[in-house]
């Protein structure tokens, strides 16, 4: 069997859109930015390398492709990545195919959202995995080709060398990321970055290097990238400097953040570097739930400055994209206190995107949370799922069953957005660079309405 020597990276895609399945969410591109970390690390040393996104194609596409252009069958290992649970179904059927087209492969399996909570969990499910790795993997990456080393859950800092956007297969279609920083520890219940430490931001001279550098990967055609950071937490001087060092550049970006993170000096600072949406994790207006979830400590202080933020954000044009969790325990009347927060501020409010809690991971890390969330009154929609899925839908209380905790998603997601409004904020960062309105226009007609977070205000051509 003729061997290639070419490493190549594959990030498990989609057997279905994550949220709704319409034309619109098998649109979206999500570039694995931690894949293509480890993928650049490899090209600066000298390997062949490239990476792949499985994204709504089937395993036997994307399968196929690799062998028909000859990267497959390789002397290096297959590297799969597996960025979330949703995607834990496709990396299954893709490495089976790998695993029967050629047995001697060896199958290296990253992700550490999805590796890393339970490796033995995991390798019940996915036997055809020769090597787990739970962490970042930076500093191993280059051994994993070669030998089996015995791998932990480890922090590894930002990497000092910019993304090589280039090494992605139809790289012109992603808008680029720029990492910034990395991890958080703020605690909420929720989230899987709780606990791990936030990192100090990186210089802000060099990210304007960086920035200029990936500007170049696309030959200076327009790129808005999304700078990656879990904990964006910039201070004034930070931002300041910054802007003197991006603001030449010309290149509008987004990221995100907590609603408590950064003033409205600091707001002022970023807007002159380029930032031009935000997505903020408000999660919830009312006081009981923000303190069932851990988000703050003392609600009023969190709401204040998250008035003091989308004022910042108007009075800037930064659009700042709300995320708002329903969490376990919701009951119509603490949607109602978030409903009628963000209507008061809505002129500040560029979209609001709207879902349920929900327990990712095997039984060793979901079974906590769900214990916490009985309490509050959730219940699991299966007690089955952790085991199977890893991931667990769950019923939030008597007032949010599952059916009707999707209606109010659609309905407060609605209430704020329509489709210029969602056009603006997802055509920014989530659907490819050459996507444009019209053929927006097109796949809107031919959604479902009714599947649809925004209002259809105007006919669309079919
Ligand atoms: S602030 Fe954001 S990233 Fe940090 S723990 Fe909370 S939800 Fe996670």
């Amino acid at each position: 069997m003729f061997r290639s020597n070419h490493i190549t990276f594959v990030s498990a895609g989609l057997l279905t859109p994550k949220k709704r399945d319409h034309a619109l969410a098998r649109r979206q591109l999500y570039l694995n930015y931690g894949a293509l970390s480890l993928a650049t690390k490899l090209g600066l040393k000298g390997y062949e390398v490239s990476l792949v996104h499985g994204e709504h194609s089937s395993p036997e596409e994307l399968f196929r492709q690799l062998v028909d252009c000859g990267r497959f069958p390789s002397i290096y290992p297959l590297m799969v990545s597996i960025p979330s649970f949703y995607a834990l179904p496709w990396a299954q059927s893709f490495c089976k195919l790998a695993k029967a087209f050629d047995p001697h492969c060896r199958i290296v399996v990253g992700g550490r959202w999805v590796v890393g909570p339970d490796p033995v969990w995991l390798q019940g499910v996915l036997q055809e995995a020769d090597v787990l790795a739970p962490g970042l993997s930076e500093s191993v990456i280059e051994s994993l080709l070669t030998e089996n080393p015995v791998l932990s859950r480890i922090a590894e800092p930002t990497p000092s060398f910019t993304l090589n956007h280039r090494l992605v297969d139809d790289f012109q279609k992603y808008q680029p990321s720029i990492e910034a920083s990395r991890g958080c520890g703020m605690g909420c219940a929720f989230c899987e970055e709780r606990d791990i430490r936030v990192e100090k931001l990186s210089d802000g001279a060099k990210l304007a290097v960086s920035m200029a550098q990936v500007q170049a990967q696309y030959d200076g055609g327009e790129i808005r990238p999304y700078l990656q950071s879990s904990m964006f937490l910039p201070n004034v001087r930070w931002a300041d400097d910054f802007a003197e060092h991006a603001y030449h550049l010309g290149i509008a970006w987004r990221t995100e953040t907590r609603v408590d993170a950064i003033t409205a000096k600091t707001v002022e600072h970023l807007a002159r570097a380029g930032l031009r949406v935000l997505d903020l994790g408000l999660e919830s207006a009312s006081p009981r739930q923000i303190l069932a979830m851990g988000k703050a400590r003392d609600p009023d202080r969190y709401l204040r400055a998250a008035s003091e933020l989308l004022s910042a954000c108007r009075a800037n044009g930064v659009k700042a994209k709300i995320n708002v969790l329903l969490y376990a325990g919701e009951t119509r009347s603490t949607l109602d206190e978030t409903t009628a927060w963000l209507d008061a501020r809505s002129d500040a409010i560029a979209g609001v995107s709207v879902g349920p809690v929900l327990a990712y991971g095997p039984p060793k890390t979901a079974d906590i949370l769900i214990k916490g969330w009985r309490e509050l009154g959730a219940r699991p929609i299966d007690d089955r799922s952790a085991e199977l899925l890893g991931i667990t839908p769950i019923h939030l209380s008597p007032d949010f069953p599952a059916e009707a905790t999707e209606e109010a998603s659609l309905a407060l997601s609605r209430r704020f957005m329509d489709e210029d409004s969602y056009f603006a904020l997802k055509s920014f960062s989530y659907y490819p660079r050459d996507y444009g309105r019209n053929d927006f226009d097109k796949d809107v007609a031919a959604s479902d309405p009714a599947a649809l977070p925004f209002v259809v205000r105007h006919t669309t051509a079919a």
